[in-house]
């Protein structure tokens, strides 16, 4: 494997279309592998930025001029984006929050208030992101409600035997990660939504990593909710989607209290706006929602997947190369995988693999992920991560493994 063209889609090409690709850092071309963190951000997205804050920057809705009315239609073609991008039935469904971690204590608090009761039971799984157990365990306390947990296998899939087990008519909730940002794995999420499903629970899908690397389908999946933050899907910070099934946002009561979100206010009474912007309360970020689009529309024109098998190659290739290294140990090595490595080597601490990449221009993850619990179940501290995006190459992986080498040289 090394021609920059060798899926079908011209990486040269598209890497010129992202500015930050192209510096040195430490006197070495950047090769940048933390895109499970935060990914890159492509031009157009820079100019959607840029335009609106030059051009036509306002508040949106109700606003009578000229710029509030653009500004409104931007946001509002964005969220038209983000339906499409998940195939939602209506932009009633599509709610603007900053990213997953919002989302998730957008659905929990209000779950906690209007579903979970004493005895309940909620059931997440081991490999889940901070961001989907916390809000979890302070909606668990709230309400008296029980966490469940799924266990794992060997190679780092759920155990769908527990899974089955563990989801009861007392479960009321399933929240599980589509992709786990830690090992990588794909996890089988429409039949886990089935499972809940048949026993009454209400879902939820982390999408963080599942809506960069998979094609995701909210009606296909049937899912009460699917989230993702717009940082990690080539858009800015601060930005997310959390889908919701209309009939359940709608018997939910709202969240934030505010501007935007009501009908009525009175000192008595307030009632309620209309989906979506029951769950919007306040100005939103209206810019980074506008650029959203940009980006969605980014990986549409690519294709999610060109864009998965182009990743799953960069991983099968950069597995191979970096398990020739002596006492190099893959963490995670589910069937199902997304273009995640992890990673640890005996007798070489993750922190320091990290900082003698650094030094030779490549960027990688070192740590616990926001995976603590995932990671005292498997006995580690942390790991080493290299997670790869559209724009990478066979080469970059090429001279990371050739840097792993050395780097172990070096602390051994
Ligand atoms: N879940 C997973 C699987 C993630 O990878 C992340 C981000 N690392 C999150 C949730 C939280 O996303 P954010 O910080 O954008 O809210």
């Amino acid at each position: 494997m090394s021609s920059l063209t060798s899926s079908s889609i011209d990486v040269r090409a598209l890497r010129e279309e992202f500015p930050v690709l192209h510096q040195q850092i430490n006197g070495k071309p950047l090769i940048y592998f933390d895109n499970a963190a935060t990914s890159q951000k492509p031009r157009v997205v820079i100019e959607a930025l840029k335009q609106y804050y030059e051009q036509y920057n306002s508040n949106i809705h109700r606003g009578a001029h000229h710029l509030a009315a653009k500004a409104t239609e931007a946001y509002e073609q964005s969220r038209e984006a983000a339906r499409r991008f998940l195939n939602a039935s209506s932009i009633e469904e599509v709610l603007f929050v900053r990213g997953v971690t919002e989302a998730v204590n957008l659905v929990a608090d209000c779950l906690s208030r209007a579903w979970l009761q004493a005895g309940d039971e909620v059931v997440i799984s081991t490999m889940e992101h901070h961001s989907n157990i916390v809000p979890w365990q302070m909606a668990c306390e709230r309400t008296g409600a029980v966490l469940k947990v799924i266990p794992l296998n060997d190679l780092g899939e759920l155990d769908m035997a527990q899974a089955e087990a563990l989801i009861t008519p007392r479960t009321k909730v399933l929240s599980v990660v589509h992709i786990s940002n830690a090992l990588g794995t794909i996890n089988p999420v429409k039949e886990l939504v089935r499972k809940a499903k048949a026993v009454g629970a209400l879902t939820f899908i982390d999408g963080a990593q599942g809506a960069v690397h998979l094609p995701v389908d909210v009606q296909g999946l049937d899912c009460d909710f699917y989230a993702f933050s717009g940082h990690k899907v080539y858009a800015p910070t601060g930005i997310g989607v959390l889908y919701g099934r209309r009939s359940v946002l709608e018997k939910l009561p709202p969240y934030h209290g505010g501007g935007e979100m009501i009908k009525e206010v009175t000192f008595e009474k307030t009632t309620y706006n209309d989906l979506p912007f029951k769950y919007e309360a306040g100005t939103p970020n209206i810019a980074d929602a506008i650029a959203l689009r940009y980006a969605l529309e980014f990986v549409e024109q690519i294709g999610k997947e060109a864009m998965l098998r182009h990743e799953q190659a960069l991983l099968t290739y950069a597995t191979d190369l970096v398990s020739r290294i002596d006492g190099l140990q893959v963490i995670g090595q589910a069937k199902e995988k997304a273009g995640i490595l992890s990673f640890v080597i005996e007798g070489v601490h993750h922190h320091d693999v990290g900082v003698l990449l650094d030094n030779m221009g490549i960027a990688i993850r070192t740590g616990h992920h926001c995976t603590q619990p995932l990671m005292r179940y498997l006995g580690l501290e942390g790991t080493s991560r290299a997670s790869f995006a559209v724009y990478n190459t066979p080469e970059e992986v090429e001279r990371f493994a050739e840097a792993l080498q050395k780097a172990v040289n070096m602390l051994r």
